[in-house]
This record gives C-alpha cells, sequence and structure tokens, in this order.
C-alpha cells in the first residue's frame, strides 16, 4: 500500500468521493507522491521523452531560439526558460546549439528551470552546473524584465484535467470514490455538471477540460506579450479532443490509473485548441499547432542527421538513426505530438512555422 493510497483513501472515506483534476493534483504534490519521487522522463523512469530519444531535438530548439533572436534584432539581454526540464537533457542539448552564436549565449542573463520536484531539480542543478540557472515553482514566477525563450516540452500534459461523460443528456463528472472493499474505482458526481451539451450528442461520450491548462498558457502568453521572446509547446495531442485519453504509466508499462496512485505518471492528451485560444485570448500571436515531424523537419533534423552520422563509429550511427526515426514516424512521435508557438503581436513567424500557420 502507497502512502498516497492511503492518504486518498481516508480522506474519500470522511468528506466524499474527488474529481480526476484533483486526484492528478494530489498524486503529484502529497507527501511521498510523484514529484518527490522524481522518476520522471528517461530510460531508469517511467517514459520516454524526445529529448531522451535523441540530442538532435534539443538542439533544434536551440537553434530556432537563434534564428528567432536574431530576427529580433538580437536584443544584448535575454532569458531562457523550460517548463519541467526532466533530466536536463532538453536544456543540455539545447545549450550547446546556443554556442554557434557566441552573442545569443552572451546575452542570456539566465535559465530559468520551473520544477517542482525536488528530485529532479537536484539532478537538473548536477547535469546543468555550467549554466547560469534559477529554479522556479511556477510560471507566474518567471522574471519579465527581458525578452523570455521559453520551451515546455511534455509540461502541459501532466497538468490536472476534468473529465465529463455525457449520459442520459447529462453531463456527469467523473469522479475517484472507493468502491469494492475500500478501493479506488471510477464513479460519477451525483449532479449534472452544467456544460453546454455537445454538438452531436451521439458521438461524444467524454469531455476533458483542463482549467489549470488553459490558464497557463494565458500565463505564458501575457509573459511573452510583455517582455517579447517566443514560447514554443510541445506535447501529445490533438486540436480537437474527444474520448477518456487519462493515461498512467509506470516503469515504461501502462498500468490502470487507479492501480498506482503517486507512483505512476498520470497524463491525458493536450487540447491544442484550448490552449490556443486562450493564449490568443491573452494578446498574444499564436502560431500551429503543426505535427512535430513537420517542425523537426523545416528546422532541418535531416540535416543535422546526416551530419552526426558522418562524424560516428557504426553503432552509434545505428542509435542515431533510430532515435530520429521515433522523433518522425507518425505511428510513433511525429505526428501525435504537436507543436505551438506564442509570440508578441507584430513579431516575425517563429522559426519553423509558415504566416498562414497562425492560429485563427
Ligand atoms: N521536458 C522534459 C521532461 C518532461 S516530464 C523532457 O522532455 O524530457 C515533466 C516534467 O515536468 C518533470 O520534470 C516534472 O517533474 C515536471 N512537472 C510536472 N508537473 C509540474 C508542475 N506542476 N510544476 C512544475 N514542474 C512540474
Amino acid at each position: 500500500m502507497s502512502r498516497v493510497r492511503d492518504r486518498l483513501v481516508d480522506w474519500i472515506r470522511r468528506h466524499g468521493p474527488i474529481d480526476v483534476a484533483r486526484f492528478m493534483g494530489l498524486c503529484a504534490a502529497l507527501r511521498g507522491g510523484y514529484l518527490e519521487r522524481g522518476a520522471g522522463p528517461g530510460a531508469q523512469g517511467d517514459f520516454v521523452t524526445a529529448p531522451e530519444l535523441s540530442q538532435i531535438f534539443g538542439e533544434l530548439i536551440g537553434l530556432s531560439f537563434v534564428a528567432h533572436w536574431k530576427a529580433m534584432g538580437s536584443p544584448r539581454a535575454v532569458r531562457i526558460a523550460e517548463l519541467g526540464p526532466g533530466r536536463g537533457t532538453l536544456m543540455a542539448d539545447l545549450w550547446r546549439a546556443l554556442g554557434t552564436s557566441a552573442e545569443m549565449r552572451a546575452a542570456v542573463q539566465s535559465v530559468e528551470l520551473v520544477e517542482l520536484s525536488p528530485a529532479l531539480r537536484e539532478l537538473q542543478a548536477e547535469r546543468l552546473a555550467a549554466l547560469p540557472l534559477r529554479f522556479r515553482s511556477a510560471v507566474e514566477e518567471l522574471p519579465q524584465d527581458l525578452p523570455l525563450f521559453v520551451i515546455a516540452n511534455e509540461f502541459f500534459d501532466a497538468l490536472p484535467i476534468h473529465q465529463y461523460l455525457w449520459i442520459d443528456g447529462a453531463w456527469r463528472e467523473r469522479v475517484v470514490a472507493l468502491g469494492a472493499e475500500g478501493k479506488l474505482a471510477f464513479a460519477l458526481a451525483p449532479w449534472p455538471a452544467p456544460l453546454p451539451p455537445p454538438r452531436d450528442p451521439s458521438a461524444a461520450l467524454v469531455r476533458e477540460l483542463s482549467p489549470a491548462r488553459e490558464a497557463l498558457a494565458a500565463v505564458l502568453a501575457e509573459r511573452i506579450v510583455q517582455s517579447g521572446g517566443l514560447a514554443l509547446v510541445i506535447d501529445y495531442g490533438e486540436p480537437e479532443l474527444s474520448g477518456d485519453t487519462l493515461q498512467a504509466v509506470y516503469r515504461h508499462r501502462r498500468v490502470d490509473p487507479l492501480e498506482r496512485p503517486g507512483e505512476a505518471d498520470l497524463s491525458s492528451l493536450v487540447d491544442f485548441g484550448a490552449l490556443a485560444r486562450s493564449a490568443a485570448a491573452a494578446g498574444a500571436r499564436v502560431y500551429g499547432p503543426l505535427a512535430q515531424a513537420t517542425l523537426l523537419e523545416r528546422l532541418g533534423i535531416r540535416l543535422r542527421l546526416a551530419r552526426l552520422v558522418g562524424e560516428a563509429g557504426a553503432e552509434r550511427r545505428q542509435a542515431l538513426v533510430r532515435g530520429v526515426e521515433r522523433l518522425l514516424d507518425p505511428q510513433a512521435m511525429g505526428e501525435r505530438f504537436q507543436a505551438l508557438a506564442l509570440v508578441p503581436p507584430g513579431a516575425p513567424p517563429p522559426p519553423g512555422f509558415a504566416a498562414e500557420e497562425r492560429w485563427r
């Protein structure tokens, strides 16, 4: 029995069921929970992320930051930020690529890491010891004095969602309750949720909403509008969601979301339409969502791969090619992952995005 499970069961016994958003939040934040455990991405962790598959991922993001910085007229002082830096791999690769422009590297006043997990903070501090790091607990804490270049890869998917089921002509919120033998079990709130009815009542069975994600997109947009710069959000998701997309993974294996509370990584598909609307309403110019494969192709993934392969031995060559294949393969990450970019009004389109790919 995990400590988190005991706490949840105890709470629900005394106060009643909790909604899915609160369940996700508590699994992450409780003592002994997921953030404290700090497993996250990587071979030793629970799931694989793009930067853990290929160094080229972070490098191309770094190169796109350099290109956009130049398009902005090479401001003399800027800040870099990452939301949820995991093992620090993406930032290490990004930083190396920033080195292609000594001027931009010299302009970076700080590298801001938004991270809540103490275990991962320690790892990031160790791996990125040479960078001008500053740790933050929330996006609201990012300084607003200088242009910001923000990357968030697989960050939004971890923020809590609410789920609603369309049953007998009404939306009912999905909750976590106590089932047989006092085990955690999904149930429905006894009262209907005041949401507008689905456009197609025969198709829509589940609706997912995330005030937390939308609020974060708005804060990020406000920062970019105020300070200038660029924010890039990459995650698995779709322009419009349907169905139950909540998932739990534990040591690279899908598990029931209620099976290992606080031990398994909980996430769900990101509703890119909702993020884009929220960021645009906050004043940002929004581009995308664009398939990850398309963005990486345009940023020059094939050229970079050819260059690295040319320098590598046989074994490393294979690993390099395999990593890139998984990033681009539509069945793997290429199309299931999408990229959204935020810039201030009047700024040029971000590298890799065309003018007509502005979100309408
Ligand atoms: N970007 C990395 C890691 C993705 S995993 C990569 O691509 O490999 C998600 C990261 O977000 C982890 O570092 C996790 O600890 C962090 N995280 C999750 N929820 C968070 C929150 N609410 N606030 C800050 N960090 C959070």
